[in-house]
């Protein structure tokens, strides 16, 4: 019997491993189809400062618009564009929309605060610098328009090369921020050889907040940290008004959440700069 468990184990395990690879293969080769054909959206999250409440920076973060599955979220399809190297050319279109996107609505007079993208760890090349620099020129963009959001794995691989790269886009004039820090291995002697400007909590210390201890004690550490090493700080995924309390007596400078608003498509998140939508500490519960 026991010999027949194993071997029906065995033959689902198999079954699962194949149905997840077609289902992978499917993903690469509609994404592949995806990035020439008009199905990728950015959708942009609002920064929020803690101390004005106003919108003082954006997250372009990645959606596919599925013909039959729907709207998609990176989860789905990031991980497959990592593995396939596909990722390069998401980031390509990416870079290019965000830059074409700036420069459209600084045409149409609105004041725009800096735009985010993401980055992967896979585009960290020789090349980008001037790949970037390409697109900038090419929409009349200039680089402090433009934030870079990297992760911790970038740093754990951090060699003296990564440091060159990142040197050189600061130089350039655009800033870099850490994306969902404490999730990786990354420590402080880390941080110190990187000219990174900003940390950004992950999310899943945000949750706890503020009823939990060792969540509570977590991000007090960080803005601490962040403190004395002089970087911005951006608590991500705030959703209630005890999160956005306790992060602003903590100190932290800025808040991206739900709390204030999901990624939305561009039209949204222009109208909310054009009305000047701000987060009001004194009418919330
Ligand atoms: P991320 O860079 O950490 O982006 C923040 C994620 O948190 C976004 O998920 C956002 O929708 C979500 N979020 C923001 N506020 C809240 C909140 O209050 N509650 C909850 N539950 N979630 C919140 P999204 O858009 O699904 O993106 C997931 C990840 O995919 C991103 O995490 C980023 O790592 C990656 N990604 C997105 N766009 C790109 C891209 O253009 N290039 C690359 N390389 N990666 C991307
Ligand atoms: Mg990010
Ligand atoms: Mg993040
Ligand atoms: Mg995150």
């Amino acid at each position: 019997r026991a010999a027949q468990n194993i071997e029906a184990g065995f033959l689902f395990y198999s079954e699962e491993m194949n149905r997840r690879a077609k289902e992978h293969l499917r993903i690469e080769s509609e994404l592949r189809h995806a990035i020439g054909n008009d199905e990728l959206a950015l959708y942009y999250q609002p920064k929020v400062s803690l101390r004005s409440g106003r919108i003082v920076g954006a997250e372009a973060l990645l959606r596919w618009r599925h013909p039959e599955r729907g709207l998609m979220t990176p989860a789905v399809f990031i991980p497959v564009a990592e593995e396939s190297g596909l990722i390069l050319d998401l980031g390509a279109w990416v870079l290019e929309h965000a830059c074409r996107q700036i420069s459209a609505w600084r045409a149409a007079g609105l004041s725009m605060p800096p735009i985010a993208i993401n980055l992967s760890a896979r585009q960290f090349d020789a090349g980008l610098p001037a790949r970037i620099a390409a697109v900038l020129e090419r929409h009349g963009v200039q680089p402090e328009q433009l934030n870079l959001e990297i992760t911790e794995s970038l740093l754990v691989r951090g060699t003296e090369h990564v440091v060159a790269i990142m040197n050189e886009l600061v130089a350039m004039g655009m800033s870099l921020a850490l994306d969902d820090f404490g999730t990786g291995y990354s420590s402080l002697a880390y941080l110190k050889k990187f000219p990174i400007s900003t940390l950004k909590i992950d999310r899943s210390f945000v949750i706890g907040l503020p009823f939990e201890e060792n969540d509570c004690a977590i991000a007090r550490a960080i803005v601490t940290m962040a403190q004395q090493l002089r970087q911005e700080i951006v608590a991500e995924g705030v959703e209630t008004p005890e999160q956005m309390r306790f992060l602003r007596e903590l100190g932290c400078d800025q808040l991206q959440g739900y709390l204030f608003s999901p990624p939305v498509p561009e039209a949204d998140f222009a109208a909310m700069l054009h009305e000047g939508k701000r987060l009001a500490f004194e009418t919330l519960p």
